[in-house]
Order: C-alpha cells, then sequence, then structure tokens
C-alpha cells in the first residue's frame, strides 16, 4: 500500500489569540482526542469556574510530554477523513521560530490565528513574515473571537480587510480568510449557524483543500553523505536521498571531486539489496572505485548539479538577542554538511514596523535580513525552495547553537565594499 505523507501544519499567531484553543478545537471535533481527554478538560475547567477551555488540552498534553509520559506536542498527529495532517505547534514563540528555521516545521500549510475584535498584533507581523520568507505557500487566516464582535458581518468584514493589507504588504499569499470562533467551534469542523451570511469552507474543508506534499523523486539526485563506514572489508556510505533516485550501475559525483564513481550496490536498512532507492529513503551504498567520500559531501549527478559557490546571497532570521555585525564568524550548517562561513556583508535589513528594506550596518536582534556569507572552501546547495529541504541552512556558533536560519538565495559576486574577500 502506499502510504501518504501526513501533511505538517503549523498553526501561529499572536499570543493569546487562541491557538491553543484552536488545536483543542479542532482535535476534539475531528475525533482525534484520546479517550478520557474531554472529560479531564471539562472538569478541570468546571474546577476553575470556566467554561470548557480547550486551552488546558494542549497544557495537559505538554505536561504529559515534561513528565516523559508520551506525547510529542511539537507534533500533534491527527486524522481528517483518513488524510493525515501533523499540527506543528511549539510552545513559545522563540521555540516556534527555531521550529520553522530548522525545518522541523516544514509545513506545507499555515494557519495564521488572529484575534478578529483586536487585529493584527507584533507576532502576527513577525510570523507573517517568516511564513513569507520560509515560503509556506498556502496560508489560511483564521478571523478568531467573531464572537466578540457579535458575528456582525461588517465588523468582522472590516477586521479581515485590515489583515489582509497587512499581508499583502508581506506579498504573502493567503488563500482564505475564515471567521470562526475556536472557542464555541464555529466553522472550524462545522459551519457557523451564526454567520449565514459566510459562504466559504469552515477549517476542516479548508485544510482537505491543501494540495499534497509533491514528490521529489523526479527530482535531480542529491545524496548528503551522513556517514561512512566499514564492514567485512567494504565501505559503506550511508544518507538519506533527498531528492532523486538511485540505481545500481549509475554514475555519481562526490562532492566537488572531479572523477566519477559507480554506484556498485545499494541496501536499505533492514531489506535485502535493491536495484534502486529514491527520495525519502535512507541508504547504504558501496562505490567503484573504493573512494571514501567525507560526512557532508553531497553525491550528484554530472549533468545535474547543484550550485557551487563560495559566496552565498542568503536570508538571515536572526535568533541570538544582540545585533549581528559584518565579520562575525559562524559555521553553515547544511544538511549533513558544516562549513566555516564569515558575514562577508549585510545586504539589506527588514523594518519589523511598516516591513520595509534598509540599508543597515547591523542586523538588530532577533531581526530579519540578506546577507552574504563567506567560505574558504566552495560549497554546493540547491537555492532555497518552499516546501523543500533544499538550501536549508542554519547557522551555528561554537559551542553549536544555533543562531540564525539561513535560507540560501544563491552565489554572491564580489561586491566593491566588502570588507572580506576570501
Ligand atoms: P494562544 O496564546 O494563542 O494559545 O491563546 P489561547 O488559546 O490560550 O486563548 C487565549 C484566550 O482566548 C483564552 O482565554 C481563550 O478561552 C480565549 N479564546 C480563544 N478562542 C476564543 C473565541 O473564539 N472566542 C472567545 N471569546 N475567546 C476565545
Amino acid at each position: 500500500v502506499h502510504q501518504e505523507p501526513a501533511t505538517p501544519i503549523v498553526i501561529v499567531g499572536h499570543v493569546d489569540h487562541g491557538k491553543s484553543t484552536l488545536i483543542g478545537r479542532l482535535l476534539h471535533d475531528t475525533d482525534n482526542l484520546p479517550d478520557g481527554k474531554v472529560a479531564q478538560i471539562i472538569a478541570s475547567s468546571k474546577k476553575r469556574g470556566l467554561k470548557t477551555e480547550w486551552s488546558f488540552l494542549l497544557d495537559s498534553l505538554q505536561i504529559e510530554r515534561d513528565q516523559g509520559v508520551t506525547v510529542d506536542s511539537t507534533r500533534i498527529p491527527f486524522l481528517l477523513d483518513k488524510r493525515e495532517f501533523v499540527i506543528v505547534d511549539a510552545p513559545g514563540h522563540r521555540q516556534f521560530l527555531r521550529n520553522m528555521i530548522t525545518g522541523a516545521a516544514d509545513a506545507e500549510a499555515a494557519v495564521l490565528v488572529v484575534d478578529a475584535a483586536e487585529g493584527a498584533r507584533e507576532q502576527t507581523r513577525r510570523h507573517a513574515m517568516l511564513l513569507h520568507l520560509i515560503g509556506i505557500r498556502h496560508v489560511i487566516v483564521l478571523l478568531n473571537k467573531v464572537d466578540l464582535l457579535a458575528f456582525d458581518q461588517a465588523k468582522i468584514e472590516a477586521a479581515e480587510k485590515s489583515v489582509a493589507e497587512l499581508l499583502k504588504k508581506l506579498d504573502l499569499e493567503v488563500a482564505l480568510s475564515i471567521p470562526a470562533s475556536a472557542r464555541d467551534g464555529d466553522n472550524i469542523a462545522s459551519r457557523s449557524d451564526q454567520m449565514p451570511w459566510y459562504k466559504g469552507p469552515t477549517l476542516t474543508e479548508a485544510l482537505a483543500q491543501v494540495p499534497l506534499p509533491a514528490s521529489r523523486a523526479d527530482l535531480p539526485l542529491r545524496l548528503p553523505v551522513q556517514d561512512v563506514y566499514r564492514f567485512e572489508d567494504k565501505r559503506y556510505v550511508a544518507g538519506r536521498i533527498e531528492r532523486g533516485r538511485l540505481r545500481v550501475g549509475d554514475t555519481v559525483i562526490i562532492g566537488t571531486q572531479k572523477t566519477p564513481a559507480k554506484i556498485a550496490s545499494i541496501a536499505s536498512w533492514h531489506t535485502a539489496p535493491q536495484v534502486s532507492a529514491a527520495a525519502g529513503q535512507s541508504v547504504a551504498v558501496t562505490l567503484e572505485p573504493d573512494v571514501i567520500p567525507d560526512r557532508g559531501d553531497l553525491l550528484h549527478k554530472q549533468d545535474t548539479p547543484p550550485v557551487a559557490a563560495s559566496r552565498i546571497r542568503t536570508r538571515l532570521f536572526w535568533l541570538r538577542q544582540e545585533p549581528l555585525r559584518v565579520g562575525e564568524s559562524f559555521h553553515l550548517r547544511l544538511a549533513t554538511a558544516e562549513h566555516a562561513v564569515t558575514v562577508a556583508a549585510i545586504n539589506s535589513v527588514v523594518n519589523l514596523d511598516d516591513l520595509t528594506e534598509y540599508a543597515g550596518e547591523e542586523v538588530p536582534a532577533e531581526g530579519f535580513a540578506e546577507i552574504t556569507l563567506a567560505a574558504a572552501e566552495t560549497i554546493l546547495f540547491d537555492a532555497f525552495a518552499p516546501g523543500t529541504a533544499d538550501g536549508r541552512g542554519v547557522l551555528v556558533d561554537r559551542q553549536q547553537r544555533i543562531v540564525g536560519g539561513a535560507p540560501l538565495l544563491g552565489p554572491a559576486a564580489i561586491a566593491e565594499g566588502d570588507k572580506l574577500i576570501h
């Protein structure tokens, strides 16, 4: 049986606009809660004299995770008419940013939760910006808490319009905007009878329309080497195929080496030797001649090479609390490779207040920018493409702490005025 991979969905929005409530409500209304959970939520809501508080659900999943019980609350699986989704949730804004940029949330779609009464706020803007920069292609705006606007059409449409105007400035393509009340379940899994004027889909109907992730098997081969190990006199080159296919007898190029090698055999974990393998599979291959690649080398084919450059234009999501300046050095993590790089230029910085770009000397704490990274060696990569693993660079410091996300855009020319030229 062919099993479609689960579709990852991120749920984002300003604090208190209703993300946890939405997740709880969604899991409940689609029958995706474990037995006993609902009773538990109702009881604890009652105890505090509240109407059923769906946000307690996430808290309770979170507690279980902290106690090491079972649930990873940052990836909540859920089934919608047999189609599998994974809700990627991150407790707290900073954890969310980290998840997004390290690719833990390789999401196909996003739900941006906006409190209809309050409108877009600081984190709404930041999250929207991030969705745009990461290239999430399918954004659903959930205009939440419309009960606070008494389900009034004119007020709701005015709120919707102001959010739409903000997102338009960001070039964010919004698939649709759904007026909803997560607390009461209006337009989440069932149609609200409070808003007969709304003719669009409910949230679950909208999720069902999210396109399936495209197959990566038909793209040019990319196999980043994870490990090389010896077993019974043979050397096995192990890694996960990120794109494309591999067949025994194929000629491959190893990293920046000039001499090609032949795939002599392909093995997968727990399976008999295979004649071919495709994107998504982890394999161990033997090569002829018995050359020894390094961890981080990219196996590809001669006629479909990746970009090769030592100066790379990248976007940057800077995570540190202090500014970044030209000349600072890091390691660029790219799939299994790690390259020493220096910030050679700061090309433009994003002003988070009005989302315009300006020429800046530094990237402010937790800011967004476009920079140029310079390496001493040639780096092989594919330019960042939304919804794929391509070009998803991550900057780490000496202690291996993640300091920024760096989607690689393309080779950079050596510019006059660059302070560092390798
Ligand atoms: P989060 O910080 O985005 O996860 O927000 P929560 O889900 O914790 O919700 C914040 C508050 O808003 C809670 O008190 C919720 O009960 C409340 N809330 C969430 N959705 C709605 C809604 O549709 N209508 C109203 N009136 N309140 C809501």
